[in-house]
């Protein structure tokens, strides 16, 4: 089974209620068991929101507002949904696709904090538990990658 941020599926759950449609991300869904998830609306942010990033390891919104209880706890719960669904099908979690750059979805590199566009290394919370749990994890800037895994 996949997971799949679900503003690379067109979902508008990004922090400005849009979304980041990707037409290989949907093209390689079509044949697949998949999990649409977004950690930060699943920990309870509203959409839009203010945007957000990593500081010291802290969600901090544009607002200055420390968000990162809601970013754990979405993390945690989109986790233990994708692990439930999974158990359900039989499967394992086999690759998780996730939206660049993002403080939650981020794989390898994030923004700043400076809220500037600068990149830093770094993964977003949810990236970052998802490889602690052993998942691989790519963005939608890696369709070769995803080849790996059909
Ligand atoms: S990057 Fe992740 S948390 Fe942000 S809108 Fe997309 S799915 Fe939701």
């Amino acid at each position: 089974m996949y997971l799949i941020s679900a503003c690379l599926a067109g979902v508008n759950c990004k922090y400005n209620g849009s979304n980041s449609e990707c037409q290989w991300v949907k093209e390689f869904m079509t044949d697949k068991d998949y999990m649409l998830v977004c950690p930060e609306q699943l920990g309870q942010l509203p959409t839009p929101r203010p945007p957000a990033e990593l500081i010291n390891g802290r969600a901090i919104d544009q607002n200055g507002r420390d968000i990162t209880e809601n970013f754990i706890d979405g993390a945690k719960k989109t986790l233990k949904e994708a692990e439930k669904k999974a158990a359900e099908l039989g499967q394992k979690i086999d690759l998780a696709i996730l939206k660049a750059n993002s403080p939650s979805c981020g794989c390898g590199k994030i923004y700043d904090g400076t809220f500037s566009g600068v990149l830093v290394d770094g993964d977003g919370i949810f990236a970052a538990m998802m490889k602690e749990k052993g998942i691989p994890v790519i963005s939608e800037k890696q369709p070769f990658e995803a080849a790996r895994y059909k």
